[in-house]
């Protein structure tokens, strides 16, 4: 399957899931637009070295997509955007009635409301082409909860309401929106937690990762970020064309308990 001639923007792509799917969906042929909140020369450099492993366009653009007109600015900058991937995400745990109140107002913003601000800029580029995918990455917590989450569960919902919505408004055309929902991912992130966790529950690594991490994933193993970027492409394909507003686990078995 290739994507050539087609650019992606992926946000919150200098890490995990989102360069995950940024690198699968150039290896299919796609040009990229990288995107974080951060401006260094290593962003830059990552975009150069994918360009030139993949034989194909990357750039990186900054923009922080917890305020609403740089989350627009990114997709104007871009200039065009045949396949949207709305990937940021950051997480808080605490109980509600002690939820810090900038945090939620953050996690709504990123998780969920950029996904709004960039998705209205990019239909109408996609319709000009022709074509278009919106994927929205939502997670195993777009469609079950648990405690301490709040914001990022009930962003994560929000998220798969729009890409219903948006499936909707989209059906008669050649455009398609669709949400990937992840259970645990390995990323950078995940791996960090996993000497902590073993220590807190004085157990092995191994143990941690079985038994606390992986509590709710019956397969008892990590989704990987080639495997989200894989499911990227496929949504990206001609096989995947009747599929519209709906989501796509990635999850192991968790949402079957
Ligand atoms: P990560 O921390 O490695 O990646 C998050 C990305 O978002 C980074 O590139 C970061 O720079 C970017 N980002 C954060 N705040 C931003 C802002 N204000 N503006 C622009 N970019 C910003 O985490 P990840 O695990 O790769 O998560 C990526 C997405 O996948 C998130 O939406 C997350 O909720 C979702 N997800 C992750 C898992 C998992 O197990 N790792 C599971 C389900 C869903």
């Amino acid at each position: 399957m290739s994507l050539k001639g087609k650019t992606a923007v992926v946000t919150g792509s200098n890490s995990g899931i989102g360069l995950g799917v940024a690198r699968e969906l150039a290896k299919a042929g796609a040009d990229i637009v990288l995107n974080s909140f951060t401006e260094r020369d290593e962003d830059h450099q990552l975009a150069k070295d994918m360009a030139a492993e993949f034989g194909v366009k990357v750039r990186y653009i900054k923009a922080d997509l917890s305020k609403g007109d740089e989350a627009r600015a990114l997709i104007e900058q871009a200039g065009v955007c045949d396949i949207l991937v709305n990937n940021a995400g950051i997480q808080h745990v605490a109980p509600i009635d002690e939820f810090p109140v900038a945090k939620w107002d953050a996690i709504i913003a990123i998780n969920m409301s950029s996904a709004f601000h960039t998705t209205a800029v990019a239909l109408p580029m996609m319709r000009k082409a022709g074509w278009g995918r919106v994927i929205n990455i939502a997670s195993a917590h777009g469609l079950t909860a648990s405690p301490y989450k709040s914001a990022y569960v009930t962003a994560k919902h929000g998220i798969v309401g729009m890409t219903k919505t948006v499936g909707l408004e989209t059906a008669k055309e050649p455009i398609t929106a669709n949400a990937i929902c992840p259970g645990y991912v390995h990323t950078p992130l995940v791996e960090a937690q996993i000497p902590d966790t073993a220590k807190k529950y004085n157990m092995t690594e191994e143990e941690a990762v079985e038994k606390i991490i992986l509590d709710r994933q019956p397969s008892k193993q990590f989704a990987t970020v080639e495997q989200i970027g894989g499911t990227a492409v496929f949504l990206c394909s001609d096989a995947a064309e009747q599929i519209t507003g709906t989501t796509i686990s990635v999850d192991g078995g968790w949402t079957a308990l």
